[in-house]
């Protein structure tokens, strides 16, 4: 008898392992096509200026509309886009949508937009990405300064010597480089230095309790210490009320991105949120003179 059960739970085991490995190899196939049935989308997450309180950037998060599963987060598919080195396409997809939208934005009258694109290091691995990068560059227009790279500091110090090598020839370029997830991934102080980063981006873990933790207040207020002191710029993720802004402020960061601001959104939707914020310059009213 004990056999029979053992024999049914091995069975009932083996039908769910196969569900599972059926389910990754439909979504798999899914993925493939994604692009070329156009269900792929970027949203934007406007960065707030705390100096000016305008914003002067976007994060472009990717969307993918299954037909059948509908709204699928990234969080879900970027792993099996990574494993099957699907990222690669999508990625320059990615890279190709999100500086054509920061063209038409900027042609709009925010000429100074920058649009922050993230990058995963399979496609850092990749030989080709910093000639993709330049070759965008070269078609749209945009200046160098208004494209940022996030790379998530999780996977910078698996390698960091390569990194290194990867990170210097994308900045010759003249783009920008950001630290996304910061605090998560354990970076030593001496490679934060010889990292060419721009920016810092403090993960949502630390400014969830922001207010209620004196730990996690504590780690804000480091991080802004310690950026300062080796120039670099400091934005905070996740941040969504009020208070978590003001504090933000006196630990010295520069910008804050967030559902306070705003959840990501399509780009149309973004038009609307950016003349909310900043009028276009051709509109703005003449500085005051000298
Ligand atoms: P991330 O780059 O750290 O992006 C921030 C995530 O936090 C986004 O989730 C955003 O929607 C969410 N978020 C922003 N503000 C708030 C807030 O105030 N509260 C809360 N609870 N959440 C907030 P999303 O869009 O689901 O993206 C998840 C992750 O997927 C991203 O984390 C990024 O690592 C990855 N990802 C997204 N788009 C791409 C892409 O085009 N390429 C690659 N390689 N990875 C991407
Ligand atoms: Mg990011
Ligand atoms: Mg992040
Ligand atoms: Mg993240």
């Amino acid at each position: 008898q004990a056999k029979t059960r053992s024999g049914e739970k091995l069975q009932f085991f083996t039908e769910e392992l196969n569900n599972q490995v059926q389910h990754r190899m439909n979504m798999e196939s899914d993925l493939r096509e994604a692009i070329d049935h156009g269900e792929l989308e970027l949203y934007y997450q406007p960065q707030l200026n705390l100096a000016s309180h305008t914003i002067t950037g976007m994060e472009a998060l990717l969307r993918w509309h299954h037909p059948k599963h509908g709204m699928v987060p990234p969080d879900q598919f970027i792993h099996l886009a990574e494993e099957t080195g699907l990222i690669l396409p999508i990625g320059e997809w990615v890279l190709n949508q999100a500086c054509n939208q920061l063209k038409q934005f900027q042609e709009m009258g925010f000429s100074n937009l920058v649009v922050a694109v993230n990058v995963s290091v399979r496609q850092l691995e990749g030989q080709n990405m910093t000639l993709f990068i330049k070759q965008i560059l070269n078609k749209t227009g945009i200046k160098p300064a208004c494209l940022e790279i996030e790379i998530t500091e999780s996977v910078m110090m698996e390698d960091p010597e390569r990194m290194i090598v990867s990170l210097r020839e994308l900045k010759q370029l003249g783009i920008r480089l950001a630290l996304d997830d910061f605090g998560t991934g354990h970076s030593s102080l001496s490679y934060l230095q010889r990292f060419p980063f721009d920016k810092l981006k403090i993960d949502r873990a630390f400014i969830r309790n922001i207010i209620e933790s004196p730990d996690d207040a504590a780690i804000a207020m480091t991080i802004g210490a310690m950026a300062k002191s080796l120039k670099l710029e400091v934005i905070a993720e996740g941040v969504e009320t009020e208070e978590q802004m003001e504090f933000l402020k006196k630990c010295g960061c520069n910008e804050i991105q967030g559902y306070l601001i705003s959840r990501p959104v399509p780009a149309n939707q973004f038009a609307r949120l950016l003349s909310k914020y900043r009028p276009p310059l051709h509109l703005a009213k003449p500085s005051k003179k000298p």
